[in-house]
């Protein structure tokens, strides 16, 4: 996607040879125009899968996958990373080690918001060593319900989660791959073929 390549390079910046930070359009501040272009992209590629739901995981990966369920008309389901007082029975949990926090959270879905029917659309902002996505497929499969695949913002190739998804034969669709960001520069790969 050319218009979130562009971002990235004019705002985007690059903390180290592994995190790139892009706190002015997606991680912080947002902007929704971009968010709205992002929706749409997800939207055409998974017009003919038959999704019923998008899950998430929070808080990143909600704006993209709002923007997307509205354009698919189809609800979205964010994982919550914290224990909610009013979340406490008939959940889906799974472990989830964060790359960038360097900690591992617990993460929960109501079982209310998964059914044995559903097709699923993965969204998240990032994809890194890909604990988040593991962790998100792991409720699904819980919940018995089919997955269409998975829909990321920023793919980082050169970290492990893509090759470990895409090896389990599910589809990965990356709006952007990044290649490195060595030396504090940013180099993308062309798009590739999703599986
Ligand atoms: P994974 O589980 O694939 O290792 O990491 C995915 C999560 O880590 C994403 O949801 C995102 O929140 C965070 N993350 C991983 N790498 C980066 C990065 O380079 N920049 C930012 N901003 N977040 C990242």
């Amino acid at each position: 996607m050319k218009a979130l390549q562009e971002k990235i390079v004019t705002e985007g910046k690059v903390l180290s040879d592994t995190v790139l930070k892009v706190d002015s359009f997606l991680n912080h501040q947002i902007d929704p125009h971009l968010m709205k272009q992002i929706g749409e992209e997800f939207a055409a590629r998974y017009q003919e899968a038959g999704v019923t739901k998008i899950i998430t995981i929070e808080s990143s990966g909600i704006a993209p996958a709002t923007m997307a369920g509205l354009i698919m008309n189809v609800p979205v389901v964010f994982a919550r990373k914290r224990k909610s007082l009013t979340l406490s029975e008939n959940l889906y949990t799974a472990k989830v080690h964060s790359f960038t926090k360097k900690e591992t959270n617990e993460i929960s879905i109501s079982g209310d918001f998964i059914q044995q029917d559903d097709v699923v659309l993965i969204i998240d902002d990032f994809l890194a060593n890909g604990q988040a996505v593991l962790g998100l497929l792991d409720m699904i499969e819980q919940a018995g319900a089919r997955l269409a695949g998975v829909g990321i913002v920023i793919e980082k190739g050169f970290q492990s989660g893509g090759q470990l998804i895409r090896g389990r034969g599910i589809r990965v669709d990356s709006l952007a791959i990044v290649a490195s960001l060595q030396n504090g520069k940013v180099e993308f790969m062309e798009e590739t073929s999703t599986l």
